[in-house]
């Protein structure tokens, strides 16, 4: 079976964890301290703290933000659970924001005519979490603008946009975000087995991060309630969680920045070539805004009904040939968790039409040009 993604794993990586294994530290040891730096660096970036995976990410985030009951939390409908779960775990609320046709990530527009409902009905949402869907930046500075005017916290979900950028700005640099997420899951572009990260250029923010990362205890008298008792004092001022990476993860992701280039470079090169390879068939191909460049997580087409085919059909059809496609995203909405909060079919038209017709093709960075002739010639079949 071709898959869907898949990591890419160096003898370099391996020797990276292998060094931890060896050493001293195998958790809150000096190889954190160097990831965090690297993507802080690689993204230009004030803060960068490391956590278990990227929904504990999104969690910490939501905790920092101050996020809690009475509050609301509005992301994408097309998007893994996690964007959404976030809000639940601090007793909020949860909406969202129906996507962009073109682009598959939140709908600017559709943002701003529920923002301005919202503010008549005195319901406007704390924290907006828009998603850089497949790789490609959501169209952020009007976002950034919108928070400005309305007052809520834009934390950005790049768990798909490691080595993506929006004009001339890095995903995960925060020019329009209070704070960025990264997954570090296998299937992303860059793998700590699991793993995450939340970036900030806001002092305070980084401090709870780090702070709700790990029991909501601090060493840090400056933090204390209480005087110290001695060197061993440490104080829990806050109720957090263990969220914490190990060395272990953190030296793998260290080595893997170093290839980040490498990676994207590489998709982006796949990319370019499923746009060739399927130009004459009945498929619609992903847009690209002129203004990003993608990092190219997910390469998404559309079963369009000219082709006579479901997409079911076309997936099965695949799978059998030994074609690993995938499904991004169920609309969150309707998840059976979600429609019993009240949501149901018709709440976010275009992402439940998106769902109907979209079909994930194999796409890594390890991936040969022979394996994607396999993965054209098993569509075109499909599709005959
Ligand atoms: C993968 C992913 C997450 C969750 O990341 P984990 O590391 O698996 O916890 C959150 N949001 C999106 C959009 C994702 O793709």
């Amino acid at each position: 079976m071709i898959p869907y993604g898949r990591q890419s794993i160096s003898e370099d990586d391996i020797s990276a964890v292998v060094r931890v294994l060896r050493s001293d530290w195998l958790t809150q040891g000096p190889a954190i301290e160097r990831f965090e730096a690297t993507v802080a660096a690689h993204c230009g970036v004030r803060h960068a703290v490391a956590v278990a995976n990227g929904t504990a990410a999104l969690h910490t985030a939501c905790i920092a933000a101050g996020l809690g009951e009475g509050d609301l939390l509005w992301t994408s409908p097309n998007t893994f659970v996690a964007s959404a779960n976030c809000a639940r775990y601090c007793a909020a609320d949860v909406d969202f924001v129906d996507i962009d046709p073109r682009t598959y990530c939140m709908s600017v527009d559709a943002l701003a005519a529920k923002l301005e409902a919202a503010e008549a009905a005195g319901s406007l949402p704390r924290v907006v979490v828009p998603v850089d869907f497949a790789g490609q930046p959501c169209d952020l500075a009007p976002i950034a603008d919108l928070a400005e005017r309305y007052g809520f916290l834009v934390l950005e979900d790049a768990s798909h946009a490691i080595g993506a950028s929006y004009s001339d700005s890095l995903v995960g640099s925060c020019d329009y975000s209070a704070m960025t997420t990264f997954s570090f899951h296998p299937v992303k572009i860059v793998t700590t087995g699991e793993g995450g990260i939340i970036t900030t250029n806001d002092d305070r923010l980084a401090e709870r991060l780090r702070l709700f990362r790990s029991h909501g205890v601090t060493r840090d008298e400056a933090l204390m309630d209480c005087e110290s008792h001695g060197g061993w004092y440490y104080e829990q001022v806050a109720l957090g969680y263990n969220y914490r990476m190990t060395d272990m993860q953190a030296a793998l992701g260290a080595s893997q920045m170093g290839r980040l280039e490498e990676f994207v470079a590489r998709r982006r090169e796949l990319a370019g070539r499923y746009d060739k390879l399927l130009s004459l068939l009945p498929v619609g191909l992903p847009w690209q805004d002129p203004r990003s460049a993608s990092a190219w997580h997910l390469y998404v087409v559309r079963i369009l009904p000219e082709s006579g085919k479901t997409r079911r059909e076309v997936y099965d059809a695949m799978r059998d040939a030994g074609i690993g496609v995938n499904v991004h995203y169920i609309p969150v909405h309707l998840q059976p968790y979600y429609r019993a909060l009240g949501f149901g079919p018709g709440d976010f038209p275009v992402a439940e039409a998106y769902y109907e017709q979209v079909l994930t093709l194999p796409l890594y960075a390890g991936m040969t040009d022979e394996q994607q002739d396999a993965v054209v010639r098993a569509l075109t079949e499909a599709l005959a």
